[in-house]
């Protein structure tokens, strides 16, 4: 009748209500260990009932109404008095769940986590706390793979981002997480190698901290710079010495085909007031960090101490550290305005011969457009032919003020450019490609680039060394300390393009770990976060 034991109990009712099942039953054991002197005792002292939480049945809630026995210690030595029978395989001394739940509790809880869990749980009929749920998850732990680890990809992950990263390890072979570590310190990772002495090959991104962790944790192992992060670095590089050169290929002169092109384009209209304010909030706030970082170079600190002191991304420091101007940013996209979607809309009644700005904001409005009438009177004035029949006060509205570049995409997006395989660039990329190829040092860099590309892509080991050598003669700044880094990390570098190893599949892990992160509402504590990432998926 019941779908499990009640070991050493005899049921004696079961009441059926509309949301539970109660099950009263009384303990059959006649004696019991006195769990202080080990001695048995037959002695009933009295009875009191315990009301557990049994696993679920069909969706029902159960709820246990034991009577248990409390025994008289007849050891006249024992210090104990009375003692209460004890059910030590199901049921622990005080506990309010029997032990048949734990396990779906914890099982539930590492793949949900405490919040959707205790919901999920609920609605099978167990009622848990989240509280409870973290110390199940916390106390149950996951089984650690034991799988021989030989081939390990070690990457930071953002815990909380910008201020304090970790370590994801994973085993390259099965595929699995191995580990977390709570920073990405190379004393941290050191510790955690010294235990498994069977690692051979570690892939890692460019750190210094994880290359000195490694080789004092794992001396056997060959280190591999992962090539993913080779190009990345590479990229950096690029948008470093764009960003210097930037004015000087803004004045290259425009040949033909790039005017057409230029002429194609819309200029972006001007953003809304409440949007260039938070906008300038922020090129404040990076003004501020670029002044920072550049009075702490002065005084000696390099890029590592200062990414640890302000705890941004050391790509960041990087790029305001060696900067020797407030880099600006020249994002399109964050330029935009809530005008922008109605633009083709607009420019097609002006060419119908529409520039009544007035008439034209009624008729926008009801496509869903939520601006004032202002801004599109603003653009009328900007595109008419002919003078406002609203006379003076329309024409004196400003003009917007032009705040891109009509001429160059940002250095971020040029960086992107050179990059590419040439043979998937379209013909007006391909245009702008010629355009800057005009500037002899970017049209070496270029060269440089795409040779780089070419050879961490197809891995041709041969053809480091050359590379490096290359770079010396060319007399680009950027590009030497590039390379001098590359020469630093040489084995790795070298190691990246002869073996196949790489971190791509650590980057799911990482993804992963932040849907994880994320679900648990950034109260994630690091222990529980690791838990859940180490639980099979
Ligand atoms: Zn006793």
């Amino acid at each position: 009748m019941l779908p499990y034991d009640l070991p050493n109990f005899h049921v004696d009712r079961v009441f059926e209500y509309e949301d539970r099942v109660e099950i009263h039953a009384s303990s059959t054991s006649t004696q019991a260990a006195c769990p202080h002197c080990q001695v048995f005792s037959s002695r009933t002292h009295g009875w009191y009932s315990r009301s557990p939480q049994e696993l679920p049945s069909i969706g029902c809630k159960i709820r246990l109404q034991l009577q248990v026995r409390r025994f008289r210690c007849m050891n006249p030595i024992c210090s104990v008095k009375t003692f209460a029978e004890r059910f030590l395989n199901w049921l622990p001394p005080y506990a309010r769940r029997t032990m048949r739940l734990t396990p779906l509790m914890h099982e539930v809880s590492l793949a949900l986590g405490a919040e959707s869990g205790q919901r999920v749980l609920a609605y099978f009929g167990t009622q848990v706390s989240g509280d409870t749920l973290l110390r199940v998850m916390r106390k149950g732990g996951v089984e650690t793979q034991t799988d021989p680890l030989r081939v390990l990809g070690v990457d930071d992950w953002a815990f909380k981002k910008g201020k304090t990263y970790g370590s994801i390890l994973v085993n390259l072979e099965t595929h699995h997480v191995i580990d977390l570590l709570a920073d990405r310190r190379a004393e941290t990772l050191s510790q955690w190698l010294k235990t498994r002495p069977t690692i051979e090959i570690v892939s890692r991104d460019r750190s210094t901290d994880y290359a000195a962790g490694i080789r004092a944790g794992a001396p056997q192992a060959i280190q591999i710079a992962d090539r993913w992060h080779l190009l990345l670095n590479l990229r950096q590089m690029l948008e470093r010495y764009l960003m210097l050169v930037y004015t000087k290929l803004k004045a290259l002169p425009i040949s033909a085909p790039y005017q057409a092109i230029l002429q194609q384009q819309r200029p972006r209209f001007p953003r809304t007031g409440h949007e260039k304010q938070v906008a300038e909030a922020s090129r404040q706030q990076r003004i501020a960090l670029y002044e920072h970082i550049q009075t702490k170079r002065e005084e000696g600190w390099n890029v590592t101490q200062l990414a640890k002191e302000l705890g941004h991304h050391r790509a960041t420091i990087r790029k305001y550290y060696y900067a020797t101007t407030f880099p600006e940013r020249n994002v399109r996209k964050s330029q935009s305005s809530m005008l922008d979607p109605y633009l083709p809309y607009l420019e097609q009644r002006l060419a119908q011969g529409c520039e009544n700005g007035l008439q034209a904001w009624r008729e926008i409005q009801t496509q869903g457009y939520q601006g004032t009438p202002h801004q599109v009177l603003q653009w009328m004035h900007m595109k008419r032919t002919e003078p406002s029949h609203f006379g003076r006060e329309m024409t004196q509205l400003p003009l917007p003020r032009q705040n891109f570049s009509p001429v160059l995409p940002s250095s971020q997006q040029l960086a992107w450019l050179l990059v590419r395989d040439p043979s998937s660039l379209k013909p007006e990329e391909q245009v702008l490609l010629t355009h800057l190829q005009q500037d002899q040092p970017t049209q070496a860099l270029y060269d440089m680039t795409q040779r780089f590309v070419q050879m961490v892509k197809n891995r041709r080991v041969e053809a480091l060394n050359p590379w490096l050598l290359d770079c010396e003669g060319l007399g680009i700044v950027q590009l030497q300390s590039f390379a001098l880094g590359l020469r630093q990390d040489y084995d790795a570098v070298h190691a990246a393009l002869a073996y196949s190893w790489s971190n791509g599949q650590t980057e799911g892990q990482v993804n992963r770990l932040k849907f994880i992160k994320r679900q648990m509402y950034g109260r994630a504590k690091f222990d529980l976060l690791r838990l859940r990432v180490l639980a099979p998926p």
